[in-house]
């Protein structure tokens, strides 16, 4: 099999040195950019799988690279946070990172990391042949094999994270999950971070999918317990 091409956007030497040293003992191609404004040139380039990408650097921040990125592409990025920037994480999230690690962290966390989000447009990508399988939830439609919703006949624009929880939750129809019981299933392995993730993707859902998201008909809050879905 083809290595998988990582690009690390990291300005501090020694942090990067070392990641590179383990991703490329894993069998990654591993490229490296020390600024902001080259790591978007490479990463508009290379065409990586997957970018981890710090948020303090030169010339241009992590989160202005992450949305100039997002402009045109869908690779997976992995934000490189600092413990004390809790706020970081969600603006990661916001403006379309798929993930996020607080340093200091293990290799072997960050390794399980960029493999389970690799793993993730790899499924994706195995969508083009696969039938339909469409159910109506009330005027939604969701097909749950083409990671496709419709409301209304209007396709909703939603990314994998959004739409897998969308999923998880109208299978499930009326049973009530925690946020930590949704970090498990959804994010699918055991995931450090905190769930904070969830309520970031269940607003920006709310925000695709119901007519008024400060008035959600779909996706419905159980206060003090997590989240559920109806038909409305
Ligand atoms: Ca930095």
């Amino acid at each position: 099999m083809e290595s998988k091409k990582i690009l690390i956007i990291e300005d501090e030497k020694s942090i990067s040195d070392i990641v590179k040293f383990n991703l490329v003992k894993e069998g990654f191609d591993v490229e490296t950019a020390f600024d902001g404004l080259a790591g978007l040139n490479k990463a508009l380039q290379i065409n990586p799988d997957l970018i981890l990408l710090d948020v303090m650097l030169p010339s241009l921040d992590g989160f202005q690279v992450c949305k100039k990125i997002r402009e045109t592409k869908t690779t997976p990025i992995v934000m490189l946070t600092a413990k004390e920037e809790e706020v970081d994480k969600v603006l990661g999230l916001e403006l379309g990172a798929d993930d996020y690690i607080t340093k200091p962290f293990g290799m072997r966390e960050l390794i399980a990391r960029i493999k389970a989000n690799i793993r993730r447009t790899e499924i994706v990508d195995g969508l083009a042949g696969k039938p339909a399988d469409i159910q109506a939830f009330g005027n939604l439609e969701i097909d749950m094999n083409r990671y496709e919703a419709r409301k209304k006949g209007i396709a909703l624009e939603l990314t994998l994270r959004e739409f897998e929880l969308l999923k998880y939750l109208a299978e499930r129809e009326n049973k009530v999950f925690s946020r930590e019981q949704l970090l498990e299933e959804v994010w699918g392995y055991e995931y450090y971070g905190d769930i904070r993730t969830v309520d970031v993707t269940v607003r920006r859902l709310r925000e695709k999918l119901e007519d008024e998201s400060s008035e959600p008909q779909y996706i419905m809050t159980k206060r003090g317990i997590g989240y559920y879905f109806r038909i409305p």
